[in-house]
């Protein structure tokens, strides 16, 4: 693998994610590593760079640096070089997808058919949109004329979560470095592999100091990015508790501050439904990346008429969800991102059954895992009846293959239920009333509603969440806009 920040050959033995600061690989000062085990085999993986607040200041003074020049280069040029670390992206997709399977448990198909294409796509989407940037100007009833500057903001401190690594690193990275920013980022602890190989393959691309990554913990290596006072911009994507941690470590300083946090996201099937579309929808809603999207509808709302027989329909399709080896091509479900987290997983379900929810489908780690994945975190697909409103199953993130289904009469019962939670980040809602589709995205609180669909990305739209589910949005021109400053010109006739 050349230079760079990860050592070692793909899927043999351990590996070793060193930083990536001014442009070279660089081991963390403290000189420890974090180890990490493949969580569908549990055996040991990854040695990942356990920096602390002195690599994150070498990171921050490189980028203090780089920044004059890389804010000044022509935005063609930026998006020349942004291309082409795409390409090359693209040209490691398969070494890429087994890495991002390899740290994170979830199927090498996933990441080969969505993930890292879709970090190309992030990293090409940003290198155009720049070119194709406007000026905004107001006359002022003849007596002036205002138009706005906006310019790169300086460093721009990134952290992201391990459900998506790569995916959601680039969806930060592009648009920071698109708009001239210069960039510390912190990959997850968990997932750092893919991180590190991009800052090794953009190193004879974008000019050393533009882009650094520095591993290691939150508490140790996310939060110094937070309270760096030459870190001005923070975009986060993690859970709802550390973005309050973030929020109050940042708002005394004055910082701009975009949080992606967590969901407790409902589907919505109406009587009137399609329902072979909206079964396979919730069941992919549901359970996709082993429930580890931040979007999954893990609460289903269906109307009464047609309960019964969806949840009967719903668990049949459910229980065909091939639970196994990542590696291999027919698994829908891979290993969960830790022994703890699937201890969560399963704990979230037993308090949800001492609640009064019954376990229709799933509730137990599988029985049937090949040998190479017993010592693996996987938990078997499970749908919950029966859970109130106010259970802690149906108010509280689990992050994992579980859904609850419930039924509801009309639609302000409905839209009780679908809003009576903390978060507020996307909704599906599977009706063939278009009327009626309309008018329950208007009331849904989220920051996304999709209609007979789920997870259809257009990187122009507004992303975030409402209420508990974040501040903020990215995405399109909104992220242009939060990584830049606006200045007001006003000149007078
Ligand atoms: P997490 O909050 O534990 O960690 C996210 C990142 O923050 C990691 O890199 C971590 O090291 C870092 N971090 C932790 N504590 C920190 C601190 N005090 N200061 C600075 N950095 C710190 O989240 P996770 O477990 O990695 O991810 C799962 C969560 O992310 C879920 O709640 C999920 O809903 C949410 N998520 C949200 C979105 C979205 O777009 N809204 C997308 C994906 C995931």
């Amino acid at each position: 693998m050349g230079e760079g920040g990860t050592e070692g050959k793909y899927n043999d033995g351990m590996r070793t994610v060193h930083n990536h600061i001014a442009g070279r690989t660089q081991p963390p000062a403290s000189g420890t590593y974090l180890d990490r085990v493949n969580p569908a085999t549990g055996q040991p993986l990854v040695k990942v760079a356990d920096s602390d607040e002195r690599d994150v200041s070498a990171a921050v003074e490189a980028a203090r640096a780089a920044f004059p020049a890389w804010a000044a280069m022509p935005a063609e040029e930026r998006g020349r070089r942004m291309n082409q670390l795409a390409d090359r992206v693209a040209d490691e997709l398969e070494p890429l997808a087994l890495l991002e399977c390899e740290d994170s448990g979830k199927p090498l198909k996933r990441a080969r058919e969505a993930e890292i294409p879709r970090a190309v796509s992030n990293l090409r989407f940003f290198a155009t949109a720049i070119l194709h940037t406007q000026t905004e100007a107001y006359r002022t009833d003849g007596v002036a004329f205002n138009y706005v500057l906006r310019s790169p903001r300086g460093v721009a401190g990134l952290i992201s979560p391990w459900n998506l690594p790569l995916y959601l690193f680039t969806w930060k990275i592009a648009p920071a470095l698109a708009t001239g920013n210069t960039v510390v980022a912190k990959p997850s602890e968990l997932t750092p592999s893919t991180a590190a190989r991009l800052a090794e393959l953009s190193a004879d691309i974008l000019p050393p100091g533009v882009f650094n990554v520095v591993h290691g913990l939150g508490a140790k290596a996310g939060l110094p990015i937070v309270t760096h006072p030459r870190v001005p911009t923070l975009s986060f994507t993690g859970g709802t508790s550390t973005g309050a941690a973030i929020a109050s470590a940042a708002a005394p300083m004055f910082k701009r501050l975009a949080l992606e946090l967590g969901g407790k996201n409902p589907t919505v099937v109406c009587a009137d439904a399609e329902l072979d579309g909206a079964v396979a929808g919730a069941v992919r809603a549901g359970f996709d990346n082993q429930g580890e999207i931040c979007l999954c509808g893990s609460r289903i709302f269906v109307e009464a008429a047609i309960y019964e027989s969806f949840v009967e329909r719903f668990i049949a399709a459910a229980g065909k969800l091939k639970v196994g080896d990542p590696l291999e091509a027919n698994t829908d479900q891979g290993a969960l991102i830790s022994a703890a987290h699937r201890d969560k997983v399963a704990a979230a379900v037993e308090a949800a059954k001492a609640e009064g929810a019954t376990v229709r489908l799933g509730g137990t780690v599988p029985a049937d895992l090949p040998d190479r994945c017993r010592g693996g975190f996987f938990y078997q697909p499970t749908v919950l009846t029966g859970a109130g409103p106010q259970c802690r199953i149906m108010q509280e993130e689990v992050f994992g293959p579980v859904v609850t289904i419930t039924p509801f009469r009309d639609e302000e019962e409905l839209l009780a239920l679908a809003n009576g939670v903390q978060y507020g980040l996307a909704a599906s809602v599977w009706t063939r009333d278009v009327t009626r589709a309309h008018r329950i995205a208007d009331r849904l609180e989220a920051g996304t509603v999709w209609i007979n669909c789920w997870l259809l990305r257009d990187l122009r739209v507004p992303f975030g969440g409402v209420k508990q589910s974040g501040v903020g949005r990215e995405g399109g021109s909104e992220a242009l806009r939060f990584f830049t400053e606006p200045k007001t010109v006003c000149v007078k006739y």
